[in-house]
This record gives structure tokens, C-alpha cells and sequence, in this order.
């Protein structure tokens, strides 16, 4: 509801979650899965249906004004966006959809009348969890409002089966929502391992992207809020000239990815604070990129640098891996899963600048990343391909049609009675 697998990922409010539908439904159309992904329409003119992938169809939902809403106030289009794909439905035949599977709560929300009303069952991928993201916090950070917490609670006690991207993630919907743990199912994310390889190497992604061959770079891509601590990077940069000032010739510090979530309250902070750190000359501020350019800078990075306060899986940390480069992430949420701390990469406690220097001091040696590390990053993402995420997600959806279809045979067995799930 809050963002089409049609928008440019890495600013706003598209991000992992969009890369993650457009990849898990195309490889789901592969398994034989027809897909219909209902969105909200935020511009006008944009036809009734798209077609992704052959067998994905995004639908465009009028519901609400098409800008000016940020995700805080669609609370208020729930109604209107659950008119819409009820609309959709009354046009086919009976039973024409199997299963309805949303993502973040406020689809969650929807997801949860329509399966009721068509009698499917609903599988609810959280994505993010308010209570999670608010234990976290970067300080002076908003918290995620109350109102999203008892959405979300809702939606974990209706859906048939929850979708956590990690066993970790599985646990924190355990403790924090109350999720029953057997309707629980872990599936790891993929990464687009075509898109994502080292190709032709470190020294031609440089050249096309204008950077220089000796500069030692370590890259922040994602959206830029203070969730993602972009800002530790800058400090641990500042504190790593001031200890070296000779390094300041060779350091490039690209910075790729638009403003998002309490990040657009002061969408010019991070370059405010580049110039309080004095590091302009060495910080590069890019728009957000396509994924195919995106891998190319993953490629000319010495390091990528996510020392993100919470991620609930983080495909970055990945997909750079995939390219070749080693990922410094915070230790935190799905990044232990993403990264393998000491062979693909590092991961880094806390938040403390002092300490994200020193974990960046050794790849700042040489351009190139250590070369064992370089390539145990590209076999440890090897093992995240989408072919395995969305046949693991097939199994999820088989288990829950056929439990529902067992529940309906029981409580037809007796009389109506209600059946627990
Ligand atoms: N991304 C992109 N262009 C950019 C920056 C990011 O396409 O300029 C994509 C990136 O490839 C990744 C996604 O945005 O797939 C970010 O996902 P991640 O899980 O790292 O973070 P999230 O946005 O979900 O918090």
C-alpha cells in the first residue's frame, strides 16, 4: 500500500522491500505462481495494470489524493485502498485468488479483510517491526507511533503464517508480538546474483564511474535517515584523516541514496554535517541509482560501510558481497546473517565513531580489499539466491492452502464449529 515495486528503491519509501517483491515474484512466476500485486497509485494517468514480469501484474488502487501523503497519514486510506482490491476481485470468478500475502503492516491491514472475506489464507511479511526500530533508535530519532505497534499486533495474531527474513527476526516476533512460533517460517531474501558479480573488475567499475584507480573508497548506499547512521560513517571518516592526514589524497567517500523516512525532515543534514567534519572535499553525495549502475559502484568500493542502528535483513550488505567487496556492518538484526563477521566482512558493536574507525583502518591500505575477504564475500552470497528464497516461500504458501483447506474440511466435519488454526 505504501510503495510500488514500480519505484526507483533507495530513497522515500522505497527500498529492500520493493527490490524484494519485483525479485520474489519473478522467480515465483518461474515456480508457476501467477502474481497480482495491488498497489496504491501515487501519480495520476498510470494505467490500471502493469505487467512486471510475465505472469506478475502490478495493479494500480485509487485511493487518496496521488501525493502528499506521507506513510504516517495512509492509515486513513485503508479503507479506500481495501475498496479498491475488493473492486478487483468481484470482477473474477469465485475463489480466483488461492492466497493473499502482504507486506508491512499496512498492507497487513488489508491483507487481513481480504483473505478473511474471500476465504484464503493470509501469509504477512513485517519487513520492519515498530517495537524492534523504537529498542533501536539513533538518538533524537522519532519513534514509530502506537498505533503502528497495534496494527501490526493484528496482523501477527490473523495471519496464517508469518515470513521472518531470519531466525533472529523470527524470535523478536516472538517477544515482541506474541507470534505463535508455528506459524512462524523463516525464509532468507535473495540477491539478483546475475546483476550482482564482480564482472569485469574493480579497476573498469572505476573507470566508468570516474573514480580513481588508487583512491581507497568506502561506500554507504541505502537510504539516507538516521536509522541507516550514515552519519557514523562520516565521523569515523573524519576521525581516521585527523589520525591520518596523508590519507585525505586518496579517499573517496561515496555517499549513494536519497532521503528518506525522518531522514526528509532535513534532507540536507548529512551534507550540513560533512561541512561541520570538514570532509567535503572527500565525501560524494550521488542521487539514488538503478540497480545496474548500483552494482558497478558496490564493485569500485574498497568496503561497504552499513553501520545501520536496526535491518531487518539489509540486501546491500549482499549484494555488494556479490560484487566482490566486503561489507563493515553494525552488528545488528539480519546483518549477522548477511554478513560473516571476520570472513566476508566485519561486524562492529555499537554506534561509537572511534570504534568504526578502527574497524575501517585496515582497508584503508590499499584500494583493493584484502583479497580472501573479496572473495569469501562473493561465496557467502552465492548461497542467497532468489531461485531458493521463492521456492522456500512456495513451500510457505503450499503448507498454508492446505491447512486451511484441512481446517475447512474439519469444521465442516462438525458442524461449523470453530477450529482453532
Ligand atoms: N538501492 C537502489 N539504488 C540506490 C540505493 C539502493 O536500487 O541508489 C536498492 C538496493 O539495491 C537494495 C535496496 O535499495 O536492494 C535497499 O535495501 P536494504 O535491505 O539494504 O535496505 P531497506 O531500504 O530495505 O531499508
Amino acid at each position: 500500500m505504501h510503495t510500488s515495486p514500480l519505484h526507483q528503491p533507495g530513497t522515500g519509501d522505497a527500498g529492500g522491500m520493493n527490490v524484494y517483491i519485483v525479485e520474489l515474484y519473478r522467480h515465483l512466476a518461474e515456480l508457476n505462481i501467477e502474481v497480482e500485486v495491488f498497489t496504491r497509485a501515487t501519480e495520476g494517468g498510470l494505467p490500471p495494470s502493469v505487467e512486471l514480469h510475465p505472469g506478475v501484474t502490478v495493479r494500480h488502487v485509487q485511493a487518496g489524493p496521488y501525493g502528499g501523503l506521507t506513510k504516517e497519514e495512509l492509515p486513513a486510506q485503508l479503507c479506500a485502498f481495501t475498496h479498491g482490491v475488493l473492486g478487483a476481485e468481484a470482477h473474477r470468478h469465485a475463489g480466483y485468488y488461492d492466497l493473499v500475502h502482504s507486506h508491512y503492516w499496512l498492507s497487513g491491514q488489508v491483507g487481513w479483510l481480504t483473505a478473511d472475506r474471500w476465504g484464503v489464507p493470509l501469509v504477512h511479511s513485517m519487513h520492519t517491526m515498530a517495537k524492534v526500530k523504537n529498542a533501536h533508535l539513533a538518538e533524537g530519532d522519532r519513534p514509530e507511533p502506537a498505533a503502528r505497534v497495534i496494527g501490526e499486533s493484528q496482523v501477527v495474531l490473523a495471519a496464517d503464517r508469518l515470513v521472518a527474513n531470519t531466525a533472529g527476526e523470527a524470535r523478536e516476533l516472538v517477544e515482541h508480538y506474541d507470534a505463535d512460533p508455528a506459524r512462524t517460517a523463516v525464509v532468507h531474501p535473495g540477491v539478483n546474483l546475475d546483476l550482482f558479480q564482480p564482472a569485469d573488475g574493480r579497476a573498469a567499475a572505476r573507470r566508468r564511474l570516474g573514480l580513481p584507480d588508487d583512491a581507497v573508497i568506502p561506500l554507504f548506499a541505502g537510504r539516507i535517515q538516521p536509522l541507516k547512521a550514515p552519519d557514523v560513517l562520516l565521523h569515523a571518516v573524519a576521525r581516521l584523516l585527523r589520525d591520518d592526514p596523508e590519507l585525505r589524497s586518496r579517499l573517496v567517500v561515496p555517499v549513494v541514496g536519497g532521503p528518506s523516512g525522518s531522514g526528509m525532515d532535513a534532507p540536507d543534514e548529512l551534507h550540513k554535517l560533512a561541512a561541520r567534519l570538514g570532509i567535503c572535499d572527500v565525501v560524494r553525495f550521488q542521487r539514488p541509482v538503478g540497480q545496474q549502475e548500483l552494482a558497478d559502484w558496490y564493485r569500485a568500493a574498497t568496503v561497504l560501510v552499513m553501520p545501520s542502528h536496526s535491518e531487518s535483513f539489509g540486501l546491500v550488505a549482499v549484494e555488494a558481497q556479490a560484487c566482490g567487496t566486503p561489507v563493515a556492518a553494525a552488528r545488528v538484526g539480519g546483518l549477522g546473517v548477511a554478513v560473516r563477521d571476520g570472513v566476508s566482512g566485519v561486524l562492529v558493536d555499537g554506534h561509537d565513531p572511534d570504534r568504526w574507525a578502527r574497524a575501517l583502518h585496515p582497508f584503508m591500505e590499499s584500494p583493493e580489499p584484502p583479497r580472501a575477504m573479496a572473495e569469501a564475500a562473493v561465496r557467502h552470497a552465492g548461497g542467497f539466491g532468489w531461485r531458493a528464497a521463492a521456492e522456500a516461500m512456495a513451500r510457505v504458501y503450499t503448507e498454508a492452502v492446505e491447512r486451511r483447506a484441512r481446517w475447512h474440511a474439519l469444521s465442516r466435519g462438525r458442524g461449523g464449529l470453530s477450529v482453532a488454526r
